[in-house]
């Protein structure tokens, strides 16, 4: 291999006889000498599997947290956000899909220490590795987490979930503090649209929450793939059953985008699936990409008072007081 920066040798490999497996993600990908994974992220080389985008930031900028979206996770802060290159699943509707459908482009190299001097200097709280599919940065964010740790900073992934768990494991070990993950549906859309079984992302949100990692989920609600009743349902009451009803569940509006071409989300189903969000008794269900609409807004569960105003990604108004409603004393789960 080169002197390039943006080459470093995978850390979750083993050998097999002819090949060398990839144990980043579920797609567990067994790699001949020369051979690229389903991601095109790494490589085989030699019988070494080397990740070709450590460093390779695509996308810098600094965004409120609100945006990731993270609601209940150090509200009002803004973090220090960068994507890289290519994802691995195969959503046609992806809204990012101009650097999560393009191959490494090897375009500007941040080391670790590079991005949380950046994020320091501009003031920012917090970091987070999206935009593309985090997991792909997964050398790179395990370098970056404790140095940003170290500077007092928190960090961040939003997410498909699709990591192995030992991967999982090794991310919140150096610092993974909150993840966002994407909960794209029922098990036979996923399989159809993404190529994947969500059942590692549900299994991923299970561990994450069990290791004190923050969580709150989102569904992008696409006209005609997963916008029935019945799906929205099942989805809310796994979250309610599995991951408990405190858990934020975010139902982001749909734009057409890449290979998809269905008109947008209609606003109506975004407000039924927070009507049934609410059904199913979960506590915390907003809508996204519907700027100024009340369902952006946290209301207590208990006595329906106010609690954090939101008008698009900005925080307008913050009455949570010691983590209780100021009201009736409801506890309001938030960090920071
Ligand atoms: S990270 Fe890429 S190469 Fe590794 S298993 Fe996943 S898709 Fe395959």
């Amino acid at each position: 291999m080169n002197g390039s920066p943006f080459l470093r040798e995978g850390l979750l490999q083993e050998r097999l006889n002819e090949r060398t497996r990839c144990l980043v993600c579920e797609r567990r990908c067994a790699l001949r000498e020369g051979q690229s994974g389903w991601c095109k992220t790494r490589r085989n080389e030699g019988g070494t599997i080397y990740t070709l985008i450590y460093g390779d930031v695509s996308s810098l900028s600094s965004n409120p947290i609100e945006k990731k979206p993270f609601y209940h996770f150090h509200p009002g802060s803004v973090a220090l956000t960068c994507g890289s290159w290519s994802c691995n699943f195969a959503c046609p509707w992806c809204q990012n899909w101009d650097i999560s459908k393009a191959e490494p482009k090897n375009s500007r190299y941040m080391s670790p220490l590079e991005f949380v001097d950046e994020a320091i200097s501009r003031g920012c709280q917090g970091t987070s590795i999206s935009f593309n599919e985090p997991t792909l940065s997964f050398e790179w964010s395990l370098d970056v987490f404790p140095l940003a740790k170290e500077r007092g900073l928190y960090n961040t992934y939003v997410t498909n979930g699709y990591m192995t768990e030992e991967a999982l494991n090794l991310l919140i070990a150096a610092g993974l503090d909150a993840m966002n993950v994407d909960l794209k549906g029922s098990k036979e859309v996923v399989r159809r649209y993404c190529k994947a079984d969500v059942e590692v992302a549900w299994r991923n949100c299970r561990l994450a929450k069990e290791k004190g990692v923050h969580l709150e989920v989102t569904t992008l609600v696409i006209p005609g793939v997963n916008d029935d009743e019945e799906g929205l349902r099942a989805i809310a009451a796994r979250i309610r059953d599995q991951l408990g009803e405190e858990t934020p569940w975010h139902l982001s509006g749909y734009f057409p985008a890449y290979r998809f071409h269905q008109p947008p989300t209609p606003l109506a189903t975004l407000e039924r699936g927070w009507e049934i969000g609410k059904e199913e008794g979960l506590r915390f269900v907003y809508l996204g990409n519907v700027r100024g609409h009340r369902y952006e807004n946290t209301y207590c569960p208990h006595c329906g008072e106010l609690l954090i105003q939101r008008y698009g990604l900005w925080v307008a108004a913050y009455r949570i007081q010691k983590a209780k409603c100021p009201r009736c004393g409801e506890s309001i789960p938030t960090v920071g």
